[in-house]
């Protein structure tokens, strides 16, 4: 688990206007954090900042109070879920979901890489599956394990970006379910953006609104939604 502080964050391409614009926020141990807006007002841009995928034009990101922002992506401990899930075709779930185990060359034994793998096999429903190919499996199937691959590391944060915008209304419903118990049961610091109210209102423990790059408003569901 890990806070992660926001200071004056500032991020322009070119010269242009810039796509985040002095954003500061806390983001507390273990909380669930919804970045929502619309297309374009910067979400992405955010998430990725955080990440370590792009760099900051001013300002400060600290995780645990250290600055990080000259850290590589690798030496953040953050994982990442995509929109489009990049999972590898030719691998079945299981070394999908092994794959970052596998890449931290002996850090982890056989033994314990199956066991961390059966752990996020069984939390996401996907004990069934776990010799299939991506092929062969629905859009919510694909979308747990490009989730059961994020969880298995282990990270200090997870960071989601529209993970569900490619599923159907009714798989959104069910995964929106999955993600809430998830969060609730790992107790870990999630950032999640979506262009989603729904999305927004129903998982988030706070809900920072952006608009143009600027953050308009930061509040729990509930002081939302009882807005005038
Ligand atoms: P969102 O995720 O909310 O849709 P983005 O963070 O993707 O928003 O984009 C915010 C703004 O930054 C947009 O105006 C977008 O066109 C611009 N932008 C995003 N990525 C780049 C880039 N690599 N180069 C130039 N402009 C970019
Ligand atoms: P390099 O330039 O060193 O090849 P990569 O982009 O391949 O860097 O990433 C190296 C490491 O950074 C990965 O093993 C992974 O741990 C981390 N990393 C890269 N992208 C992300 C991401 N989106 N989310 C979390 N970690 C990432």
């Amino acid at each position: 688990m890990a806070e992660i502080t926001l200071n004056n964050l500032v991020k322009k391409y070119g010269d242009g206007f810039p796509a985040v614009n002095d954003v500061s926020l806390d983001i507390r141990d273990g909380e669930f954090m919804i970045f929502v807006g619309p297309s374009g007002c910067g979400k992405s841009t955010l998430l990725r900042m955080v990440v370590g995928l792009e760099d900051i034009t001013s300002g400060e990101l600290l995780i645990d109070g250290k600055e990080v922002n000259d850290l590589s992506p690798k030496d953040r401990n953050l994982s990442m879920v995509f929109q489009n899930y990049a999972l590898y075709p030719h691998l079945t779930v299981y070394e999908n979901i092994a794959f970052p185990l596998r890449l931290a060359k002996g850090k982890f034994t056989n033994d314990e890489i199956d066991s961390k793998v059966r752990m996020a096999s069984t939390m996401l429903e996907l004990d069934e599956h776990l010799e299939r190919k991506p092929a062969n499996l629905s859009g919510g199937q694909r979308q747990r394990v490009a989730m059961g691959r994020a969880i298995v590391r282990e990270a200090d944060a997870f960071l989601f970006d529209e993970p569900l915008s490619n599923l159907d209304a009714k798989l959104r419903g069910q995964m929106r379910t999955e993600i809430a118990r998830m969060q609730r049961r790992m107790g870990t610091t999630t950032i999640y953006v979506t262009h989603d109210q729904t999305e927004a209102l129903t998982l988030g423990d706070r809900v920072s609104v952006l608009k143009k790059g600027v953050l308009q408003q930061c509040a729990s569901p509930r002081e939302l939604y009882d807005q005038p």
